[in-house]
């Protein structure tokens, strides 16, 4: 499952392949626990053999559950999503960051490259790195989170409470925030792309200053890991014409080497095929101590 911001997805799926699924808004666990056990009838299980979750951040990777995450409504916050399907449906549950899970559905199933960086360009930022094929998470999960990299000590508040984060600069809601300032009215990023798109000046300027934000982001990543690619989902990847030409020109002249970007060819299933393969990924002590929160019956 996928528990986003606004929608959660579920899904029944055997070898990458969906069997059954479903969407609805996130609101709190008695939601999730009707929509998996409707994606299990249909695909006609008793029970499935794990349960993976991708969530919005941060997730204490010890115990599953989520730490308080700004960005999901407050039923589920502090949801003990882990413990409690672990409690109902009689398998083990592991539980991860969505962009980190996103980037393992692409190490899984989308271009499948062995180092590269997962970017989720949306309201948020999020990020997921894979070195050698494996996914790096940091001493307690939290590596990856590009979407908190400063980009300029002085520049905009994040929601993290520091300064100038690539979240703030070229993130949905902080580019929002700009074009009410510019336009003097309240903007959606969404219509912002859709003005640079007809050649509005203003809104075309704002753009290259988000896309000058993300460049120089994948210009440090690309000097710190050099990833044979950086792969992009989220809303943002519907005007990649107007943005990957700009995040481009701004990354090149900051990295010494040749910068490849594409999209992610999963959309919104990544998280939901990233979660499915959780199991696989998850660091040994981490999957042990979050399978073993609560003892399997029988
Ligand atoms: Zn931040």
């Amino acid at each position: 499952m996928d528990i986003g911001g606004t929608r959660t997805r579920v899904a029944a799926l055997e070898q990458g392949q969906i069997k059954a699924r479903r969407s609805f808004p996130t609101q709190s666990l008695v939601e999730l626990k009707v929509g998996l056990d409707q994606v299990l009838q249909e695909a006609g299980w008793a029970k499935p053999q794990a349960i993976g979750v991708a969530a919005a951040g941060p997730v204490d990777m010890r115990s599953g559950q989520l730490l308080n995450p700004p960005n999901l409504p407050p039923g589920m916050r502090t949801a003990s999503v882990g413990t409690e399907l672990q409690a109902t449906f009689g398998c083990p549950v592991y539980v991860a960051n969505d962009a980190t899970t996103a980037a393992i559905g692409e190490l899984e199933y989308g271009h499948k490259a062995q180092d590269f960086v997962y970017i989720t360009w949306s309201t948020g930022i999020g990020g997921g790195i894979v070195c050698g094929g494996r996914v790096v998470w940091g001493a307690t999960g939290q590596a990856g989170e590009i979407g908190h990299m400063v980009i300029r000590p002085r520049g905009p508040r994040c929601g993290c409470g520091k300064r100038g984060c690539l979240e703030a600069l070229a993130g949905g809601a902080g580019l929002a925030k700009a074009a009410r300032r510019r336009f003097g009215q309240a903007i959606s990023a969404r219509e912002l792309v859709t003005l640079a798109q007809k050649g509005n000046p203003q809104a075309l300027e704002l753009v290259k200053t988000a896309c000058q934000a993300m460049g120089q982001a994948v210009a440090l990543l690309w000097e710190l890991l050099e990833p044979e690619l950086f792969v992009f989902g989220g809303g943002f990847t519907g005007s990649w014409d107007l943005l990957a030409p700009r995040v481009l020109e701004a990354a090149r002249p900051l990295a010494r080497g040749s910068l490849r970007l594409a999209v992610t060819p999963l959309g919104d299933d990544v998280g939901l095929l990233g979660a499915s393969a959780l199991w696989k990924h998850i660091s040994p002590d981490w999957g042990a101590l979050q399978a073993g929160r609560v003892r399997t019956p029988g």
